[in-house]
């Protein structure tokens, strides 16, 4: 019998990367803005706007620091009220917070995506912005949510942190928003410890957001795009400094090379494991949406008809066979349960999100594993389910 497979370590950073870092720690030439003519991250940015079909892009140093420029490029007035998904990381809400501007959270199903009906009530001509958190990559019904925006002119910033390589319809999810923010952090498709990239076909947003994130005097010169547009905000913006520096550039570009193929295996890997899990009558797996064609590196599920004292025992059963389940809702102080959110100030009753985060369950999934692997995961997993069901009935 094969062991139970290791899901958190990380792939090596390409070869290529280390060289290219060991030039630069002999130059010490690690600050973006140091040479003349292109810096690795102002590669990086031409690169990832190339991959995604964007016109413009500016990498800074995560995800959270690219909602938060994206916030004030848009000029939102202090405390303008920002819509987002009731599910999601922590960061998104502390983003708004920190753009001194109040969420408001709207409820997802079940299947993860945001809830149309809740949402279409919520979109009220108080509402300046809308963030659609793509929560572990599951893309919410972006035709229907760009329709009722557009028309009440909101502006749509999309939070593709973990949906890197997603497509909605053939187009690449982050290019259907005003504004796509990602993230290079450990646990995303492409590993940089820290970072995040900003695109947008914008050049007032790029402009704005390329200054406050540090482009400090004529450094924009150093950005090969919109110089028509610096003019006009020379000066007139705060500094916040959240610049991405060379070495982290230097550990990115050659990943995205890696992306078709983590992509790939990251999918076929997952809907392998969900066939397996969707045969039992304890576990389901939602579907994507008909126009989505996912990019996942781990699976989400639900547990049908358990209670908390079974679902507990499932991720205990599960932990035991040598796998570890998150339940979102039932871990202490998880950060990605909207009640533990206090720093927004008072937190909604959102009855649909909570049911949901008290039977999901979080497992991680990466493009290496090999079929062995994949069954293993899927056995341990389904035999855990009956296990907490015959158990916790033994017990009654
Ligand atoms: C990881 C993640 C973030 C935060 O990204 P950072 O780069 O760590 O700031 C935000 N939203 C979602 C959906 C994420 O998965």
């Amino acid at each position: 019998m094969t062991d139970a497979p290791n899901v958190y370590d990380a792939e090596p950073i390409p070869e290529s990367a280390r060289i290219e870092i060991d030039k630069m720690l002999q130059s010490g030439d690690l600050f973006r803005y140091t040479s003349a003519d292109a810096s690795p991250v102002a590669l990086l940015e031409k690169e990832f706007a190339a991959l995604l079909g964007a016109k413009f892009a500016l990498a800074v140093s995560s995800c959270s620091a690219a909602l938060f420029l994206s916030l004030k490029a848009l000029q939102l007035p202090r405390d303008t009220k920002v819509l987002i998904p009731a599910f999601t990381f922590a960061a998104v809400p502390s983003a708004v917070v920190h753009a001194e501007c109040k969420p408001i959270l709207v409820e997802v199903g079940k299947n993860y995506r945001v809830d149309m009906e809740d949402f279409a009530a919520k979109l009220t001509p108080e509402i300046g912005a809308v963030i659609i958190s793509h929560m572990r990559g599951h893309t919410s019904d972006m035709d229907a949510i760009m329709a009722l925006c557009a028309d009440k002119n909101i502006p749509v910033i999309e939070d593709a942190a973990h949906s890197l390589g997603t497509t909605w319809n053939g187009q690449n999810i982050g290019t259907i928003g005003k504004i796509g923010c990602f993230s290079f952090q450990s646990y995303k498709l492409i590993n940089a410890g820290e970072g995040g990239i900003m695109i947008t076909d914008d050049p007032d947003l790029i402009a704005q957001a390329i200054i406050m994130s540090g482009a400090y005097e004529h450094n924009w010169k150093k950005h090969p795009v919109v110089h028509d547009r610096f003019e006009h905000w020379q000066n007139q913006l705060p500094l916040y400094n959240l610049r991405m520096q060379n070495l982290s550039a230097a550990v990115i570009r050659p990943q995205i090379a890696e992306v078709k193929r983590r992509v790939v295996d990251g999918l076929s890997n997952h809907d392998y494991v969900a066939d397996l899990l969707n045969a039992s009558p304890f576990i389901s797996v939602p579907p994507a949406l008909t126009p989505e064609s996912r990019a996942p590196d781990s699976i989400q599920f639900n547990l049908d008809g358990f209670s908390d004292e079974e679902t507990l025992a499932f991720a205990d059963a599960a932990n035991e066979n040598g796998i570890k389940v998150q339940v979102f809702g039932l871990s202490q102080d998880n950060a990605r349960a909207f009640w533990n959110w206090h720093f927004i100030g008072e937190t909604p009753e959102l009855p649909k999100t909570r049911a949901m985060l008290m039977r999901a369950c979080d497992v991680r999934l990466p493009a290496r594993l090999k079929t062995p692997d994949l069954d293993y995961i899927a056995n341990a997993l389904t035999s855990a389910a009956a296990t907490a069901k015959n158990a916790v009935k033994a017990v009654a």
